[in-house]
């Protein structure tokens, strides 16, 4: 709980991006780089493979939706969620 805050922009790490669409969930894997991955979770910017530990929500309804899925899926137990915007490369 205590970094989180100055940490907003998230720039240099690997996440991914959670929304909602037609009220499923949807995760896109990006690279702290701003790329999108695939299911191999290599990006090939970087030439390496990506570990995913965190879900930016774009909004409170989604971020609700993770959390839950974090409590009660084992697939989902090691993440962590939180509100946030979906990196683009502009810096
Ligand atoms: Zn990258």
């Amino acid at each position: 709980m205590s970094d989180e805050n100055k940490n907003k922009s998230t720039a240099g790490i690997d996440t991914y991006y959670a929304y909602l669409e037609d009220g499923e969930l949807v995760l896109e894997p990006y690279c702290s780089c701003g790329n999108q991955l695939d299911e191999t979770y290599f990006c090939d910017a970087c030439k390496r493979h990506c570990r995913l530990t965190d879900i930016l929500c774009e909004d409170e309804g989604t971020l609700k939706m993770v959390d839950q899925y974090i409590r009660t899926s084992s697939k989902f137990r090691r993440f962590k969620a939180m509100l946030g915007k979906r990196q683009t490369s502009e810096s």
